[in-house]
């Protein structure tokens, strides 16, 4: 994998842009060139924050606002982004949270919430971009692909997980959500892959990093003993929205230190 491969003059849409993963791949499509919308729902100072080190770094970059799970607000969004840079060329659809509970404690709001977000907001942000890149085409000299759309997903696409059933049927659903607009789109040249993180050190999971037996525990998840970083994804993600990836569509790259090899099997089967 080259590590730095261009994506310059691209625009790319990282939904979630403000923190953890998202901000990670912001900075990262940023460093390889891109233009960067980063998006937020609430934390405008942290998005500043992430536009800040993007301008700093000598990057191109906007913060918008946006809730994924509102289709007004996410039309507005896109519309603020090509009042900007014209386009769209690459999306990262990134927003996801978790509301856990044991599945007969929970709540239908709960459960609503988090397939909104988390796959709602996904078919949003990429029906408005595959709209964009089927009107525009192949910019040549830009990309060979008229458009690329990154889901990130999870090792919970494979794994079940108890007491949290809307969060792994969300990304269970991204699966197919990608896998089949990635057999439609295919023919007008947009490529459509999922990202699966394993335990990557964001807000999201801080209880099962932030004290030692908390790091130890989810370490016996992990074959190579390691917690991942926004900064893994972020290479990740440049490199399948870069033309080194372009005969890559319609797949999830699990990167996760080993998470989905089943490693209580390792020496108990
Ligand atoms: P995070 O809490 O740091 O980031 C989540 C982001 O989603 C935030 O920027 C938040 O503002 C945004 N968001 C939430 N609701 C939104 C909404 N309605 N509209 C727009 N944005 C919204 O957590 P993270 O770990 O960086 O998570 C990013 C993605 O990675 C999520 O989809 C998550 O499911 C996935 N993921 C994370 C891990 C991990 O270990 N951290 C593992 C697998 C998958």
């Amino acid at each position: 994998m080259n590590p730095s491969p261009t994506l310059k003059g691209q625009a790319a849409l990282v939904t979630g842009g403000d923190s953890g993963i998202g901000k990670g791949v912001a900075l990262a499509l940023a460093a390889a060139g891109a233009k960067v919308v980063v998006n937020f729902a609430h934390n405008q100072a942290a998005a500043e924050a992430t536009v800040n080190e993007i301008t700093a770094a000598g990057g191109e970059t906007i913060a918008v606002q946006a809730d994924v799970s509102q289709e007004s607000e996410v039309k507005a969004m896109f519309a603020q982004m090509y009042a900007k840079y014209g386009t769209i060329d690459i999306l990262i659809n990134n927003a996801g949270l978790q509301k856990d509970s044991k599945f007969i404690d929970m709540t239908l709001e709960d459960w609503n919430t988090v397939i909104g977000i988390n796959l709602t907001g996904q078919f949003l942000c990429a029906r408005e971009a595959a709209r964009e890149f089927i009107r525009r085409g192949v910019v040549d000299g830009l990309s060979r692909a008229a458009g690329k759309i990154i889901c990130m997903s999870s090792v919970h696409e494979v794994i079940p997980w108890a007491g949290h059933v809307n969060y792994a049927a969300s990304k269970g659903g991204i699966s197919m959500f990608m896998k089949s607009i990635a057999q439609e789109l295919a023919p007008h040249k947009i490529r459509v892959m999922g990202i699966g993180p394993g335990a990557i050190q964001t807000p999201i999971n801080k209880a099962a990093w932030d004290t030692p037996e908390a790091l130890n525990n989810l370490l016996t998840l992990i074959p190579y003993n390691r917690i991942g970083v926004p900064g893994d994804i972020g290479k990740l993600a440049t490199w399948l929205a870069s033309d080194e990836a372009d005969y890559i569509t319609g797949i999830t790259i699990f990167m996760d230190g080993g998470m989905t090899l089943y490693p209580g099997f390792a020496d108990n089967g």
